[in-house]
């Protein structure tokens, strides 16, 4: 049987946890190659491992997505390990309550958590991209996916940074596919609702049954039904998509 991704080499960041890492394991089953990275090492060496266990090959690598020197040698070494790059997905991100700002009004937020938070879901997701880009001009194509939000198309409150940067994602998305779209490259975006991965523990905790109240199909999303939307559009099968933002939110 032929996977979606066959003969594909794939870079994965935030793939040490949640959506990213559930985005390897279905990108390897789908025949891709995967560098696996994290500012996380342990993590990313984790999906390594359980990339290994399925009989599977990818390489992990430490990346904090704020420091461009780290980003361009992570897309060197990814390049370096598979001898190309087709796929990438840009995926690492951090809720409002990891840098202490959860339930704050906009106009209480301390300017520290609203440029650290912009500094990785926003400017993380550009380095990341612009150095992808760089690297699939050369080999004449190639397919991007970013990690927005169902918070990149509707408000939510105490979560103005979050908020923001997820929009801001949409943006850089269409506007980077428009830019690209002429070498053949692809930029798409994921908008996934509530999924069940680590970054959404403290939030149920906090809001519990209410969260449920706000989505039709009544219950949380797994991360691999995000892993499935995010092959098929980095696949040759999605080969006329380009600056979408797809809903995988239950409605
Ligand atoms: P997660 O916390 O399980 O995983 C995030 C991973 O990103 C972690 O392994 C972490 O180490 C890594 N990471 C964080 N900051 C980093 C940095 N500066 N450099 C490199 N790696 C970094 O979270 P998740 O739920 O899998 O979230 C993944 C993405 O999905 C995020 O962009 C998040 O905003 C987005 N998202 C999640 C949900 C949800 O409900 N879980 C909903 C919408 C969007």
């Amino acid at each position: 049987m032929t996977g979606m991704l066959d003969g594909k080499s794939a870079l994965i960041t935030g793939a040490g946890s949640g959506i990213g890492r559930a985005a390897a394991l279905a990108f390897v089953r789908e025949g891709a190659w995967v560098a696996a990275a994290d500012r996380n090492l342990d993590a990313a060496k984790a999906t390594v491992a359980a990339i290994e266990a399925m009989g599977g090959e990818a390489v992990a690598i430490a990346c904090d997505v704020t420091d461009d020197a780290q980003v361009a040698a992570m897309v060197a070494a990814a390049v370096n390990a598979f001898g190309g790059l087709d796929c990438a997905f840009n995926n690492a991100g951090v809720a409002p309550y990891q840098l202490n700002s959860a339930g704050v009004l906009t106009a209480d937020l301390e300017e520290a958590s609203w440029l650290g938070l912009i500094d990785i879901n926003l400017h993380g997701v550009w380095r990341c991209l612009r150095h992808e880009v760089v690297q699939m001009r050369k080999q004449g194509g190639g397919a991007v996916v970013n990690t927005a939000s169902i918070l990149g198309l509707i408000g939510s409150g105490g979560a103005a940074a979050y908020v923001a940067s997820k929009h801001a994602v949409v943006g850089l998305t269409k506007a980077a596919a428009i830019d690209h779209a002429p070498e053949n490259i692809r930029v798409n975006a994921v908008c996934p609702g509530y999924i069940e991965t680590p970054m959404t523990e403290e939030t149920v905790r906090r809001r519990g049954e209410a969260l449920m109240a706000r989505v039709p199909m009544a219950r949380m999303g797994r991360p691999e039904e995000i892993a499935e939307a995010v092959v098929w559009m980095c696949s040759d099968r999605a080969g006329f998509v380009t600056g979408s933002c797809w809903q995988v939110d239950g409605g």
